[in-house]
């Protein structure tokens, strides 16, 4: 019985050896949430559920205090992750955590730029650089210029005017702008997002590595008549960074219908592991959406791989 018991832990650990071996342990990641003129309550939670329950990530949190507080202690150990998750629009974080970001970014490390993460710090230089793009805080054409996409390629307008704004929320459809990069492998070309805010007019150092989705932003919703980028990659010394503007989060993780559709949600999962590994290993999940249809995960429990 002994040797019975032996010979299943010795699989147990060959079994658990092999994970390791083919990838499958959970790429370690951190979100850094606490301010935002979002609802990060629910936000973080969305974000960490949906990164979570697809089996292939370990998210940690760090909490901000609140806005006006004390921030002098507030600090991330950047060395324990892979990726960096924004999920922050908020008052300045102390010099060094500044530095270490900085440090971690211009050395390989991963960040996804969620939503109103690309609002914040409109004034630090580097972290407009990081963005590519950003919105509000006092954007202007100090800023740089307006980045969108007209005839077949992203064009840069330094006409005057406020930087980011967006109509009222509504579905919309999704074009893919490059080739192929591996976030995009098996994707279709266009698909319809759940009902969001569709950020336009964003300006920054626009610059954008890899523009892989824009989306058409309506006059008559309140937008600005442009072919505006959504979802892209940017150029920034070795970092690997994935920017997605959408997400606008809902009252509850019932009511918010940005967060749970499953294109958005692939986009995460994928921009994550792209940023985190340099690799996408995820096979096109059965529920993504197409070109006229939205589809939503209330649950925030993908299935990719099957
Ligand atoms: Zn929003």
């Amino acid at each position: 019985m002994r040797i019975i018991s032996n010979l299943f832990a010795i699989g147990l650990t060959l079994i658990s050896a092999l994970f390791t071996a083919c990838g499958s342990k959970p790429i370690q990641g951190v979100i850094i949430t606490g301010q935002n003129n979002h609802n990060w309550p629910v936000s973080h939670q969305a974000i960490k559920m949906t990164l979570e329950n697809s089996g292939l990530f370990k998210m940690d949190v760090a909490i901000s205090p609140a806005a006006g507080e004390d921030m002098s202690g507030f600090d991330v150990d950047f060395s324990k992750y892979q990726f960096v998750f924004l999920d922050y629009n908020g008052d300045p974080w102390p010099e060094k955590m500044n530095e270490a970001f900085l440090d971690f970014v211009r050395n390989g490390g991963g960040v996804v730029v969620y939503h109103a993460a690309d609002n914040s710090f409109s004034s630090w230089d580097e972290y407009n650089k990081i963005i590519a793009l950003g919105g509000w805080g006092g954007r202007n054409e100090k800023s740089g210029p307006y980045v969108y996409w007209k005839d077949g390629a992203l064009v840069k307008d330094t006409s005057e005017g406020f930087g980011g704004s967006h109509g009222a929320r509504h579905e919309f459809v999704l074009n893919q702008r490059v080739a192929s990069h591996p976030i995009l492998e098996g994707l279709p070309e266009h698909w319809k997002h759940a009902s969001d805010e569709l950020y336009d007019r964003l300006r920054g150092p626009g610059n954008i590595k890899d523009c892989l989705y824009t989306a058409y932003s309506p006059v008559e919703k309140g937008g600005s008549g442009r072919e505006e980028p959504q979802i892209f990659t940017v150029e920034y010394g070795k970092g690997k960074i994935f920017h997605i503007t959408m997400g606008h989060c809902g009252e509850t993780l019932e009511d918010n219908p940005a967060m749970q559709c499953a294109g958005f949600q692939t986009m995460l999962l994928r921009g994550s592991e792209w940023c985190a590994t340099g690799k996408v290993k995820q096979k096109v999940p059965a529920d993504f959406p197409t070109e006229t249809q939205v589809s939503l995960r209330p649950d925030y429990k993908p299935v990719i791989n099957k």
